[in-house]
């Protein structure tokens, strides 16, 4: 239930009306300042609120009933967007778009430290890098783990760019909490609720991408477990799902990025690495993805592809990131933003 506030309601009546909800029904109220409207947002059983007598309210222009079963992630209870701030001045969300940008997987030392002074000087914003890779195969490379992250911590005191690297399991929250600035839950383990609700419990921005077989609905109730935490920072990515076609590794559902940006507050950002899973598919899904109002971008780079241990054929050169960023400016400034 959403509660709109007339303009010019002080947070003293705000604090009078929510301890009286809450004593009297039971209900959680979040309140949102938004500019000129302030919403109340009710979570929990709202059967029994007294609606009349909140009516009476002489603050209270309307109250509305939220259908979806997402109701922290809905822009209903949230009109406003938004903005994440991954570290000081990267924020995402804003008209500044944001780029992460790095290896699929930290290989060693040289690699990560190489490829992030790379993708720094052409203006990625955030360094990626896997440290626990979830892969499809057993004997495949299962990633560098607690020294992957340490290196990954390297890479970030020698450059500033802040960290985002995927944590698979609850038991690493620890481990992982001043090691990154941003926690990335993948595809794979986008519905593993667990880690989810203990992600929801720490304040730390989590990036979560959307499953390959999962809904747009099936997401944001992903997202609205890490919310129902207490945990608001979270970062929506779209990295293609699996369709009949076999061309691509996967199909970028290009459409999930206005709606979701309609119908939740939360930024979203695109991985179009994941999606074509090929390197020349890169660039063109990039500037789909900010062309159609996408708040930044996740991109794979590799110092050398041919021998990457995850991912190469969809990883980006330094020249072809390069090229990349460039066409990327201008479709950016062509939709009103940034990079
Ligand atoms: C990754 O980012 O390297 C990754 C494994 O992505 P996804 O979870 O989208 O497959
Ligand atoms: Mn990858």
């Amino acid at each position: 239930m959403i509660i709109v506030m007339k303009n010019g309601v002080t947070s003293e009546h705000i604090a009078q009306l929510s301890k009286w909800l809450t004593e009297r029904f039971g209900v959680q109220v979040n309140p949102n300042y938004g500019t000129g409207t302030t919403v109340l947002a009710l979570l929990g059983d709202t059967s029994s609120v007294d609606q009349d007598a909140l009516l009476r309210d002489e603050f209270v222009e309307r109250i509305t009933k939220v259908q979806e079963p997402f109701k922290l992630a809905n822009r209903k209870m949230h009109p406003q967007d938004t903005i994440v701030e991954i570290a000081p001045g990267v924020q995402v969300g804003g008209n500044k778009l944001v780029v992460m940008a790095g290896p699929c997987s930290v290989e060693s030392r040289e690699q990560i430290i190489d490829v992030a002074k790379h993708v720094k000087a052409q203006g990625a914003t955030v360094l990626r890098g896997g440290a626990w890779k979830p892969r499809s195969s057993p004997y495949s490379f299962q990633g560098l783990k607690a020294e992957g992250l340490e290196l990954l911590h390297e890479a970030h005191r020698e450059t500033g760019l802040p960290v985002v690297t995927e944590i698979t399991n609850p038991a690493h929250i620890e481990l992982f909490m001043d090691k990154c600035d941003c926690f990335q839950v993948g595809a794979r383990n986008m519905q593993n609720f667990e880690l989810l609700k203990e992600l929801g419990h720490t304040q730390k921005p989590v990036l979560l991408k959307r499953g390959f077989a999962n809904t747009i609905e099936e997401f944001l109730m992903s997202a609205e477990y890490l919310m129902a935490g207490g945990n608001k920072n979270v970062i929506l990515c779209e990295r293609g799902i699996r369709t009949y076609e076999t061309y691509t590794r996967n199909t970028l559902d290009i459409s999930a990025v206005p709606v979701l940006k309609r119908i939740s507050h939360l930024p979203v950002i695109v991985d179009p690495s994941h999606a074509g899973g090929i390197y020349w598919m890169v660039a063109p899904l990039a500037r789909a993805a900010v062309a159609a109002g996408a708040d930044g971008l996740m991109i794979e780079v590799h110092n050398d592809p041919a021998h990457a241990l995850s991912d190469g054929a969809q990883s980006l050169t330094y020249e072809s990131f390069e090229e990349t960023m460039g066409s990327l400016r201008s479709i950016a400034a062509a939709v009103g933003r940034s990079i």
